[in-house]
C-alpha cells in the first residue's frame, strides 16, 4: 500500500546512479538489504550517528556516503537484471537489527519500538486500522452515525478510519473546501516545516514536490485524500456547528449549524471534535485599527489579488508565519517593516526550500522498503531523546538564557549559526532570543530570515505595533511609521479550545464553563460529563519536540476508533471518561508540564493561557503517547449499556445527518 517500489526498474546505469547520488544513503542501506537479503551492512562500519536535527543522511560523512552510494549501484544493477524479483520485508529479527543500527545502539530502545514499527509497516497491513466486527455495526443498525465537525487533516483522518470500516458518518465543515489550515492559510512563503514524507498520513504517502511541502501541494494532497477515498460524499460544506447538546435520554448528540446563512441540524450517537487549534486567526486589540485606510489582512485571510508592489508594508509579529512570509513579501514591496515583539529561535535547515529532484523521486517509486524507511529516518531526530532537549534542569542557573546544559549547547550552536549570517551592526541584539531555545516553536531556517532582513528595504523593530492610526502604525517604542499596509502575523486563539462552539454535555453542563480556567480532556481527548464525545488536537495535544501534528493525530483517531468500536461490539449506548481518570491524568500532565521549557518562567507565548498554564502543548514523547492512546482501556470510561436506556425527556432525534431546516 505505501511501498510504491512495485514499479519494475528499466532504468539505465547511469540514471540508477543519479539516482543514489540523490538519495538517503541509510534509507538507500535499508533497502539495500531488502534487495539483496544480505544483512551483512549491519555489521560494517559505516554507521549512522543519529543526529540532534533534521539530517536524512544520519550523520554519515561525505566519504562514507560516497562508499555505500557505490555499493548500492551494484545491488540495484544486480536486483535489476534479476527482473526485480519480490523483495518482502525482512523478518521482524532483521528488522529490529535495522532499527537498532539506524539508531545508532545496540538494542533498538523498547520504548520506541512500538511506534516505530506501525509508521514502518513494511509490510502495508495497516496497524491503525480498527478492524470493528462488521455484524456489530449491522447490528446498531442504520440508526447508528457519526458526527464530525471540521474536514481539516484530522478529520478526514477519523473519517478514513470510520469509511474504512463501514460505520456512518458524516462531515460538517464551515469552509467550501477540505484541507483546514491548508485550505485557509496561502500566504506567499506558507509551507510546512516538518518533512513532506512525515507530514502525510501513514496509510498514503503522497506525491510531493517539495522536502517541505509548499501550502499548495498540501492543500492537494488532502483535497486527494477525501476524493480518492470517498469521503467527499460525507461532507456538508459551508455548515458552521454552533451548537452541540447531549441528549441523556437517546444517548444522541444534538447539532446545530448554520448552512448557507440558514439555521439546520443533524443528530448522531458519537460525536467527534476535529475544529484545530490553529483555527480562529487572532487579532490584537490595538486602538485604531479600524481607522486604517489602507488594506489590513491576517496572514490566514491572505487576499490573493494583494500586490505589494510599490508598498511599504507593516508586518505584525515575527512567528512562525511572518518567518515565512516575510521573504516573499520582501522581493516585491518596496519596504516591508516588521514589527517583533519577541525574536524568535531557528534551526538550520539548508534544505527547508528545495524541491524533491526526479532521481530521488526515482527512488521512492523504484527501490523496495525505500519510502518507508526514509518516513521513519525524518522523524527519527524528533522520536529519540526529544524529552531532553525541553526538559527544565532545577539545578541550573545561567540567568535564564537557557534550561539545562543540553538546552545551553543547543542555545550556544544556534546563536553561532545567526552570528555566522549577520553583517549589519546591531542586528545580531535584536534577534538573538533573550529565553532558552525549544520554548517557543522552532522555525526551519536555510538562512532566508536573516538574509531577508538584512535587505535595504526591510527593517526589523524590535517591539510590537502599539497604535494603528489612518496612515501607520506607532510601534512600542514610540517610533510612527507611515505604511500602506498591514499584515497580522499574530497567531490564532490557539488556547481557546473548541471556540466559538456552545457544547452542553450531560446534566445541561457548558463546556466553555468548564474550561473557563483550564482547558481539560483526559489524553487531550475525552472530558467526563461529555459522553460519546471525542476531540481530536484537543488541549495539551500540540507537539514542539516530538513527531508532528498527523503522527499524533493519527494515535488520537485509534484512540477514537477503539472507543466507537467497544461502543459497538459491546452494544453500550454511551462511554464517558471517568472523572477520577481525568484527574489523575490532569495531575500527571500538569506536573510533567512544570518541568518543559515552555513553563520555564523566561518563556512566553501562544502555548499559555492568560493563566500562565501551558494548555496547547503534550509534554511527553510520542511513544508515551502512543502507550497511552493506542487502546481505549475500558476501566477509564464510565459504560451505559444500549438495552438499559430509559426513554423518558425530549423526543429522540431519529435518523442520521440529513440537514434539518429548522427556520
Ligand atoms: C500555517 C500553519 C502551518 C503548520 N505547519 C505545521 C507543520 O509543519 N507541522 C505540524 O506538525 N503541524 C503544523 N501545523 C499545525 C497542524 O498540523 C495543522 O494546524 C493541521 O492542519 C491541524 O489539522 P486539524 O484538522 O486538526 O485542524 P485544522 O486544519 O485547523 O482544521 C479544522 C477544520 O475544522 C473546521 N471548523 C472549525 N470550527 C468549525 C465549526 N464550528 N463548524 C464547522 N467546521 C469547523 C475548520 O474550517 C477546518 O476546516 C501548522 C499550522 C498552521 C496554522
Amino acid at each position: 500500500m505505501f511501498d510504491r517500489s512495485v514499479e519494475r526498474i528499466e532504468a539505465t546505469d547511469e540514471e540508477i546512479e543519479a539516482a543514489v547520488e540523490a538519495a538517503s544513503v541509510p534509507a538507500l542501506m535499508m533497502s539495500m538489504i531488502q534487495m539483496s537479503g544480505e544483512t551483512g551492512l549491519l555489521e560494517g562500519a559505516i554507521r549512522p550517528r543519529p543526529p540532534e536535527m533534521l539530517d536524512v543522511q544520519l550523520g554519515l560523512t561525505p566519504e562514507e556516503q560516497a562508499v555505500m552510494r557505490k555499493e548500492a549501484l551494484q545491488v540495484i544493477r544486480a536486483y535489476r537484471d534479476a527482473g526485480c524479483p519480490p523483495a518482502p520485508p525482512p523478518s521482524s529479527e532483521t528488522i529490529d537489527r535495522m532499527l537498532a543500527f539506524l539508531a545508532g545502539e545496540p538494542r533498538f530502545p523498547e520504548a520506541l519500538r512500538g511506534l516505530v514499527l506501525e509508521e514502518l509497516d513494511l509490510e502495508g497491513s495497516d496497524p491503525r486500522r480498527a478492524r470493528i466486527d462488521p455484524e456489530a455495526i449491522r447490528r446498531a443498525g442504520s440508526d447508528f452515525h457519526v458526527i464530525l465537525i471540521g474536514a481539516g487533516m484530522s478529520g478526514l483522518l477519523v473519517a478514513f478510519r470510520l469509511k474504512q470500516e463501514g460505520v456512518p458518518f458524516t462531515i460538517l465543515e464551515k469552509n467550501p473546501g477540505v484541507g483546514g489550515t491548508w485550505f485557509e492559510n496561502r500566504y506567499p512563503g506558507c509551507r510546512v516545516d516538518i518533512a513532506s514524507h512525515a507530514y502525510s498520513f501513514s496509510f498514503d504517502p503522497g506525491e510531493w514536490q517539495h522536502l517541505f511541502g509548499v501550502h499548495g501541494e498540501v492543500r492537494d494532497y488532502f483535497a486527494r485524500i477525501a476524493r480518492e477515498y470517498g469521503l467527499l460524499d460525507h461532507i456538508v460544506f459551508g455548515a458552521e456547528v454552533e451548537r452541540a447538546t447531549f441528549d441523556e435520554a437517546s444517548g444522541r448528540w444534538h447539532v446545530e449549524y448554520r448552512h448557507e446563512g440558514r439555521a439546520a441540524s443533524a443528530s448522531g450517537n458519537v460525536l467527534v471534535s476535529a475544529v484545530g487549534q490553529l483555527n480562529r486567526p487572532k487579532i490584537p486589540e490595538i486602538p485604531g485599527r479600524e481607522s486604517f485606510r489602507g488594506p489590513q489582512m491576517h496572514t490566514a485571510c491572505w487576499d490573493p489579488g494583494f500586490d505589494g508592489r510599490d508598498r511599504h508594508v507593516a508586518v505584525a509579529g515575527s512567528g512562525a508565519s511572518a518567518f515565512q512570509l516575510v521573504p516573499e513579501l520582501a522581493r516585491s514591496a518596496s519596504r516591508v517593516t516588521v514589527f517583533q515583539r519577541s525574536p524568535q529561535w531557528m534551526l538550520p535547515n539548508p534544505d527547508y526550500h528545495d524541491a524533491i529532484p526526479e532521481a530521488h523521486e526515482w527512488c521512492f517509486h523504484h527501490l523496495p522498503g525505500y519510502a518507508r524507511w526514509y518516513r521513519v529516518i525524518t522523524i527519527w531526530g524528533q522520536l529519540d531523546k526529544a524529552e531532553a532537549r525541553v526538559e527544565i534542569d532545577p539545578t541550573w542557573d545561567d540567568g535564564g538564557l537557557s534550561a539545562s546544559a543540553v538546552n545551553r549547547a543547543l542555545r550556544d550552536q544556534l546563536v553561532g549559526y545567526m552570528e555566522s549570517q549577520i553583517q549589519e551592526p546591531g542586528l545580531l541584539e535584536k534577534v538573538v532570543p533573550d529565553y532558552p531555545p525549544m520554548g517557543t516553536r522552532m522555525l526551519q531556517d536555510n538562512g532566508s530570515w536573516l538574509a531577508t532582513l538584512q535587505r535595504p528595504n526591510v527593517e526589523l523593530v524590535p517591539t510590537a505595533i502599539e497604535r494603528v492610526t489612518e496612515t501607520g502604525v506607532v510601534a512600542e517604542d514610540g517610533q510612527e511609521i507611515a505604511v500602506d499596509a498591514i499584515v497580522w502575523a499574530t497567531g490564532f486563539h490557539a488556547d481557546r479550545f473548541l471556540w466559538p462552539l456552545e457544547v452542553e454535555g450531560r446534566d445541561g453542563a457548558l463546556l466553555s464553563r468548564a474550561w473557563s480556567d483550564l482547558p481539560r480532556a483526559y489524553l487531550g481527548i475525552s472530558i467526563p460529563g461529555f459522553p460519546n464525545l471525542f476531540c481530536l488536537y484537543g488541549p495539551n495535544t500540540n507537539v514542539a519536540h516530538t513527531a508532528n501534528v498527523i503522527l499524533i493525530s493519527e494515535l488520537q483517531a485509534s484512540h477514537v476508533l477503539s472507543g466507537i468500536k467497544r461502543i459497538l461490539e459491546h452494544d453500550l449506548a454511551t462511554i464517558e471518561c471517568r472523572e477520577e481518570t481525568a484527574r489523575e491524568y490532569e495531575s500527571r500532565l500538569s506536573e510533567a508540564l512544570e518541568r518543559r521549557v515552555w513553563s520555564h518562567p523566561k518563556v512566553h507565548g501562544f502555548y499559555r493561557n492568560a493563566s500562565g498554564r501551558v494548555v496547547v502543548n503534550m509534554p511527553w514523547s510520542a511513544a508515551d503517547y502512543w502507550q497511552w492512546t493506542r487502546e481505549l482501556d475500558p476501566a477509564d470510561y464510565l459504560e451505559t449499556p444500549r438495552e438499559v436506556e430509559t426513554p423518558v425527556g425530549p423526543p429522540r432525534t431519529r435518523g442520521g445527518p440529513e440537514a434539518r431546516r429548522t427556520d
